[in-house]
């Protein structure tokens, strides 16, 4: 499996960035995780958009699917000028009326709506999703392939189901929104200190650090989080990871 970085900025993105999205490409499949503002034109870079043929989301905050409607409108457009276009399966929270009419019409995605726990296969990839402590219903991610397993944290606070869901993967991808530990009380998102711990204690290969509220400073999240666990990297949108 290889994991392409679209986004990883956290809430808006800077200057050129963009939010949270990740291209998972296994064999010739084209998977996208999240997919955050700004990420569809980075996407761009690496293929078309007809060409992504599963879409993930974490949750239903912004900086994970505003570009999911935009993504949407440019396939629904060529489908309507005649060009073939297949359906794509999307793995989403149970939505709301809006977005439920919003991702329904024109027959681009095939959705599945996901819960707690739930687990499904799909040519040759086991996906597996569990529930994560955020503001609403958020939710990490399990993809195990030919003895490979690669999990996103999606966003999170502190919480055993990380640790859980990570266990003895070979990268966690994981968001360490804050730089330092003294969040003035935030308990929904982490720090690169704890994103470390829960790398530790799950006993991952790699540890990759997303979704920064400063992202200028991403080295800095690196340099903290490698106090606590050794395989650590602070990603950089546009950059290939092996898995
Ligand atoms: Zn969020």
């Amino acid at each position: 499996m290889e994991l392409t970085v679209l986004g990883n900025n956290g809430t808006c993105p800077i200057k050129d960035g963009a939010c949270a999205s990740y291209l998972l490409e296994v064999g010739t499949r084209k998977i996208l995780i999240d997919v955050g503002n700004g990420s569809v034109a980075k996407l761009q870079h690496i293929c078309d958009l007809s060409e992504i043929d599963t879409i993930i989301v974490s949750h239903l905050h912004f900086d994970h699917i505003a570009d999911l409607f935009p993504f949407k409108y440019a396939l629904e457009t060529r489908k309507y000028l005649g060009e073939n276009i297949r359906k794509i399966n999307l793995y989403i929270p149970v939505v709301p009326d809006w977005i439920e009419k919003e991702i329904s019409t024109n027959d681009i995605f095939s959705i599945t709506y996901i819960n707690d726990g739930f687990t499904c296969s799909t040519e040759q990839l086991q996906l597996t999703f569990k529930r994560v402590v955020h503001m609403g219903d958020s939710f990490a991610i399990r993809i195990e392939n030919e003895g490979k397993t690669f999990v996103y944290s999606g966003d999170s606070g502190q919480c055993t189901q990380l640790q859980e869901i990570a266990k003895k993967s070979d990268v966690f991808l994981c968001e360490s929104t804050m730089l330092d530990d003294d969040a003035n009380g935030i308990s929904h998102h982490l720090s690169a200190k704890q994103a470390a711990q829960i790398a530790q204690e799950a006993g991952v290969g790699k540890l990759l650090l997303t979704h920064f509220s400063q992202p200028y400073d991403a080295q800095k999240y690196e340099q903290k989080a490698k106090l606590f666990f050794n395989n650590v990297e602070s990603t950089v949108i546009l950059k290939k990871y092996q898995i």
